[in-house]
């Protein structure tokens, strides 16, 4: 087996179609050389390595030292340098790299490849001793950390002390002879730790490193990581070893990240920051601050420091250059990072750049319409599940700003909430149902948990693309980077600013479009959907077929879902109206009545409330379809519970409270979920389904006068699992119309389906069909009944079943494809056998997942349906379900 693949030149074996195998990275590595761009060579030592290695109680295959052996021969040729040797040695890089970018879970070595010997080599070759001790600290601080487990923190204080005593502010204030000091304490450091010395042997360190990489693979936080991301264990991770080139080497030499165009705007504009005289990660580290690359946006920050642009303006035209070959060859913002040796420009890596929803948006639209790409690419390119964000609330500008500093916009939305200092506590206080803001000086992947739990994150350093930054804006969490002006004691759970101490607990509000840190609670607004987001969605539109509707049942709640582009109203549930304000007194009088006539004298009391309901809902739908579901739930949920309840609906009612609590009890149910609702409720107490149907057609008439046009309700009989029921239930709402058609003169529009919610009428759809006009399916109910799970008691058991991966997703969340997924796909097909012109629709949670929704195009549903809110991200998914 092949286990190791070069790049570099014209030796290059991967590309960038190899991502499984080689990792994001290493097939990105090879790419660049492909196309000729500069990389330093290297190799990849493959995915399946790891694999192998997990399978095989930690061993390597065996060929694989082999391997290794000749493609560092090959690397030592392509550079004219030799590993382990004391003339002209042979620097690597260890770099992990899984298939998708994991960012910050696994770590780098560099400089690999130093000892006392080729240190000093290095230093003179070099002719500069500072250079060489500056790699070999920085080596050993790594290779300690990620290889030997010694913590990184030791080594920071021994270098802060160092400063401090010599009076040096930066690190690059340090000379030779100072960074020969440090890597002698450093040793004695790793030795009084470990009790053994820092391996001198190249080839035990390059093993060491690599082992290291595997191993990380499955340390706690990249195993969160990959749940959070649902990245599967399975695929492993690469680990590219590669020569070295340097930042660090004085002034004419850097290192940086930069973005081909604004990852938080979208703007096309290249955007990144660097730092003179660094390696690696100094820049997201928040060593120092870095530089811009650009002059724009050096000029927008504000910045003294030169750009990249100004100092070295060749490197940077060729910088720019490879930029734009590498947009149009991947079609695709990048994400690179880079470093400059004395004025050569070296590339490390590309790979699609994350990016805000608001960027991606305007990335997407930008690139469709200047023909990069298509539109259908355009669409596809929007994860549905991502325009939540665009859903933050943003600050209303009319309120008042306490304002307690600026830092940098890294992340959009605004969120308040209680201070914390700590991803632990962040965690349990969301537990606790607190809304609250991690504040940190800057984060690290061990704050991951901490910046999910949190609403907004707040960090005192590092730049925009810096740990913290980057992250929040994967997650679409609000996040202001580097406040300098705001100091963070840790210790004492203190936060201090313009002389204002606030502590654990105390509220405040962030803004991550302007950077702004307000006290306080702030007025909030809802955010305007416009723009990119329009155009794309017009987009998407033009490209579903289904429909896309909404569950909605108040005129707020239907302004909502019209707003965000709902064609119709696909569950309009009745029993909420039923609680409303003096309403339910009606409705327990009426469940609380022991006749029939009664039970009508309670009900003609609500029709006007009912008629009302439906008047104000087609007032806003007019002709566009709207589906209402007759009364559902067991009638018990409506009943007074408290003692004072009962007193009132008593006195309401005429009669001796207890008497009405034993009628109370009478009704209660061991299992309502079964019990007696839905259109059993109907047919045992017809007058209620006579009583909608009656204030439906009346409304309906009413609206359909007013504006001209034909409105034509889809009534809906819920739990059906006979044929008969609905007959029944049918043949009493036909009978209402006709009265109504008599009493008013004119004949209502309408039509009469059901729900498919229970096993039994799945799988009867064509008997079923041969009575409704649609069905909706009612996938909440339909995965309760077929599992045979409460939903409201699935909370002990189902989180430990995905954790045991008994479950995948959460079937409550995401179609159980296979099991309901079938049910659904049999009653779709056999109720069109009995009725070519069904309309077919799902209207459970369901409608509103991007997986399920693709289920549904598949069985060729006519339309989902969804709650307001979730409306774009259906439309979006709908589309995205016919490329
Ligand atoms: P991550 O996946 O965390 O981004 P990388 O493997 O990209 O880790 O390495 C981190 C940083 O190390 C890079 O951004 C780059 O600055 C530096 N680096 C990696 N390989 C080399 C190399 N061959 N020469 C110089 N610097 C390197
Ligand atoms: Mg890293
Ligand atoms: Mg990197």
């Amino acid at each position: 087996t092949k286990w190791v693949y070069i790049f570099g030149d014209k030796k290059t074996e991967g590309d960038a179609s190899m991502k499984e195998l080689l990792g994001g990275k290493g097939a990105n590595l090879a790419e660049m050389s492909r196309l000729g761009l500069p990389v330093p060579p290297g190799f990849t030592i493959t995915t399946q390595v790891c694999t192998h290695y997990y399978e095989d109680g930690q061993q390597y295959p065996k060929e694989l030292k082999e391997q290794v052996h000749s493609a560092i021969a090959a690397v030592e040729a392509l550079t004219g340098r030799k590993f382990n040797s004391t003339t002209k040695p042979l620097l690597l890089s260890v770099r992990s790299g899984a298939r998708v970018s994991m960012p910050g879970m696994m770590d780098t070595v560099l400089n690999l490849g130093l000892n006392a010997r080729t240190v000093e080599a290095l230093a003179q070759e070099a002719n500069d001793e500072r250079f060489a001790y500056d790699s070999y600290r920085r080596f050993i601080q790594m290779y300690s950390d990620v290889v030997l487990g010694v913590d990184h923190d030791f080594f920071e204080e021994i270098l802060e002390d160092f400063k401090d005593e010599h009076d040096y502010a930066l690190d690059t204030d340090l000379s030779g002879s100072d960074w020969k000091e440090i890597v002698a304490a450093y040793k004695d450091k790793v030795k009084e730790e470990l009790g053994r010395p820092f391996p001198e042997d190249c080839e035990e360190q390059l093993w060491g490193a690599v082992g290291a990489v595997f191993k990380s693979w499955m340390i706690p936080r990249a195993r969160t990581y990959r749940t959070l991301h649902e990245i599967p264990e399975g695929w492993g991770t690469a680990v590219n070893v590669q020569a070295m080139v340097f930042g660090n080497t004085g002034e004419d030499s850097a290192t940086g990240v930069a973005f081909t165009r604004n990852p938080s705007t979208g703007e096309n504009a290249l955007y990144g920051e660097f730092l003179i005289n660094a390696q690696g990660e100094d820049v997201v580290a928040g060593i120092r601050t870095p530089q811009d690359i650009t002059e724009k946006a050096r000029i927008e920050a504000y910045s003294e420091k030169p750009s990249l642009e100004a100092t070295m303006p060749e490197v940077f035209a060729e910088f720019k250059a490879v930029c734009d070959t590498l947009e149009n060859h991947y079609r695709d913002m990048q994400d690179l990072e880079f470093t400059v040796e004395h004025g050569k420009l070296w590339m490390l890596q590309t790979r699609t750049g994350k990016r805000t929803l608001k960027a991606a948006l305007k990335t997407a639209v930008d690139m469709a319409e200047s023909g990069m790409i298509t539109r259908e690419e355009a669409v596809e390119r929007i994860a549905p599940s991502s325009l939540d964000q665009l859903l933050h609330p943003t600050i209303d500008p009319n309120s008042e700003r306490d304002e307690l500093s600026v830092g940098l916009p890294a992340s959009p939305g605004a969120a308040c909430g209680a201070i914390v200092f700590n991803s632990d506590d962040a965690e349990t206080e969301k537990a606790n149902g607190r809304p609250v803001i991690l504040v940190r000086t800057e984060t690290s992947p061990e704050d991951i948990h901490g910046m999910h739990a949190a609403e907004g994150i707040l960090t005192t350093r590092g730049g925009m693309t810096s740990h913290a930054a980057v992250v929040a804006r994967g997650m679409g969490k609000p996040c202001v980077a580097g406040v300098g002006a705001i100091r963070v004691d840790v210790r004492n759970e203190l936060m201090s600013v313009g002389g204002r101490n606030f502590g654990k607990g105390d509220v405040i509000t962030i803004d991550g479009g302007n950077g702004q840190v307000l006290a306080g609670r702030v007025q909030m607004q809802e955010p305007e959907l416009s723009g990119d987001f329009k155009k794309l969605m017009e987009w998407a539109d033009s490209i579903r077929r289904m429909d896309v509707r909404a569950n909605a049942e108040t005129p707020t709640d239907v302004k909502v879902a019209l707003s965000f582009g709902a064609e119709g109203i696909g569950l309009c549930r009745t029993e909420h109206m039923f609680f409303e304000g003096e309403r339910i007194l009606a409705v327990r009088e009426m469940i609380l009545s022991d006749t029939a006539a009664e039970r009508k004298t309670a009900l003609a009391k609500l029709l006007p409330f009912q008629r009302q309901d439906f008047i104000d809902i087609f007032e806003l739908m007019v002709d566009r379809p709207v589906t209402i579901r007759l009364l559902d739930p067991p009638l018990h949920e409506f009943l007074p519970k408290t003692e004072e309840d009962i007193a009132e609906v008593a006195r309401q009612m005429d009669v001796d409270p207890e008497e009405l609590r034993e009628r109370a009890e009478e009704l209660e149910e061991c299992n309502p979920m079964l019990g007696n609702r839905g259109c059993r409720l109907l047919i045992s107490n017809p007058e209620i389904a006579e009583m909608q149907a009656r204030a439906i057609f009346e409304a309906a008439l009413e609206i359909s006068k007013r504006h001209g046009r034909r409105v034509a309700p889809e009534i809906m009989v819920p739990l059906v699992s006979l044929k008969s029921e609905l007959d029944i239930v049918r043949a009493s709402i036909d009978q209402v119309a006709e009265i109504v058609a008599k009493e008013l003169g004119e004949k209502p529009a309408y039509s009469v389906g059901t729900m498919i919610e229970l096993p039994r009428a799945a799988l009867l759809s064509e008997d079923i069909a041969a009575s409704a006009e649609f069905f909706s399916f009612g996938t909440n109910d339909l995965t309760q009944t077929t599992f045979g799970i409460s939903r409201d008691d699935a909370a002990s058991f189902l989180g430990k079943y995905q954790e045991r991966k008994l479950l995948e997703k959460d079937p409550f969340v995401s179609l159980d494809i296979e099991g309901v997924g079938e049910l659904v796909k049999i009653s779709a097909k056999n109720g069109r056998k009995a009725n070519a012109d069904i309309k077919l629709g799902i209207c459970g949670e369901h409608g509103g997942d991007p997986a399920s929704i693709e289920f549904c195009e598949v069985i060729g549903l006519n339309y989902v349906s969804c709650s307001p809110f979730r409306v774009p991200v259906a439309r979006l998914a709908a589309a995205q379900a016919v490329l």
